[in-house]
């Protein structure tokens, strides 16, 4: 298949695609890594007339350490976001979750910022995004703002980011000491996108309860959201396993589940996400306590 005809436009500053974005509205299309775009446009899901590339843009890529946070240009290729010192270092979620999307094209090509401004419900980022607390900051015509991960999935293919903005970085904040996290998925055996994928981070204190716990679910309904129940439950207790199991046991309560003859049905996932949300905390817990 190929796309419909579109004209391609190669801004070299982030004021100018802002220009070009305010200018041609819904006709035009963001193009970052086009790992979700391009395959849209060959199944003329999507038939922009004109595409974006940001590729030629300086400054939407790389990863810094930023008062305090680490900052992640939306650029940033899933390969750069794996093989980042730092981030295994200080953020090791993020490694381990793009080391599992789809196959080394797909991660030398994609993008963090195109993954979650696409927001596919089954894409793997947006777990970690929602379970860490980051900020996702977009640039449009009337300047920055950032946009908190708990507000910033929306729906289906559907987020925070207006029409005339630009995901420009992900600002994700540090963790105490005393903090692991984990990342673990059910891929669908074709696809390899995840069927239901869990984001653990937990902060255990001296005396091995729990300060601090994110979890973040994607995959099972129709956006990213933060597992509330599961992280009340865990708040203040011992980590033991009968506290995980317990907690475990509500990480569907507040998804969409939806019912899917290619995915699985409600039963099957809600089953799935208790299993992969009980594996996460209990992988997260042994790190944080290394
Ligand atoms: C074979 C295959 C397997 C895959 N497997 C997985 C997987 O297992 N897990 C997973 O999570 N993903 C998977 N993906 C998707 C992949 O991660 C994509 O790279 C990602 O979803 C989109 O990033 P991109 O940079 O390619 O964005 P693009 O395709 O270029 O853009 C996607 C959308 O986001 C918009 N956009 C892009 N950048 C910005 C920005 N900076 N600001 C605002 N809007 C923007 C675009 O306009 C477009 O609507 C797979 C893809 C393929 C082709």
């Amino acid at each position: 298949m190929y796309p419909a005809q579109f004209d391609y436009h190669t801004p070299s500053s982030i004021q100018e695609a802002i220009s070009l974005l305010t200018r041609l509205k819904d006709d035009a299309k963001l193009l970052a890594g086009g790992h979700s775009l391009v395959p849209m446009m060959k199944l003329r899901l999507a038939q922009p007339k004109h595409l974006i590339d940001l590729r030629k843009v300086p400054g939407l890529s790389g990863i810094k350490e930023q008062g305090g946070a680490i900052a992640i240009g939306a650029l940033t290729t899933h390969y750069q976001v794996e093989s980042s010192a730092l981030l295994k270092q200080k953020c090791p979620i993020l490694p381990e979750t793009a080391a599992q999307i789809g196959d080394p094209q797909v991660r030398n090509m994609g993008t963090i910022g195109g993954s979650v401004a696409h927001a596919d419900p089954a894409a793997d980022y947006p777990a970690a995004v929602v379970a860490l607390g980051a900020e996702l900051v977009a640039e449009g015509p009337k300047g920055r703002r950032a946009i908190k991960a708990d507000d910033f999935f929306k729906g289906l293919l559907t987020t925070a980011i207006q029409p005339d903005e630009i995901l420009v970085e992900i600002r994700f904040p540090s963790w105490p000491a005393g903090t692991g996290m984990s990342y673990m998925k059910f891929p669908h055996p074709a696809s390899r996108f995840a069927v239901v994928g869990v984001a653990a981070v937990v902060t255990v204190d001296g005396k091995g309860a729990c300060s601090k716990a994110g979890v973040g679910i994607t995959g099972a309904g129709t956006k990213a959201v933060r597992a509330k129940g599961v992280e009340a439950a865990l708040a203040g207790k011992t980590l033991d396993a009968a506290t995980i199991q317990a907690a475990a046991e509500k990480a569907a309560d507040g998804v969409d589940v939806q019912d899917d003859p290619l995915q699985g049905s409600v039963e099957y996932k809600t089953h799935l996400l208790k299993v992969y949300c009980r594996r996460a905390l209990e992988a997260a817990l042994a790190r944080a306590k290394k």
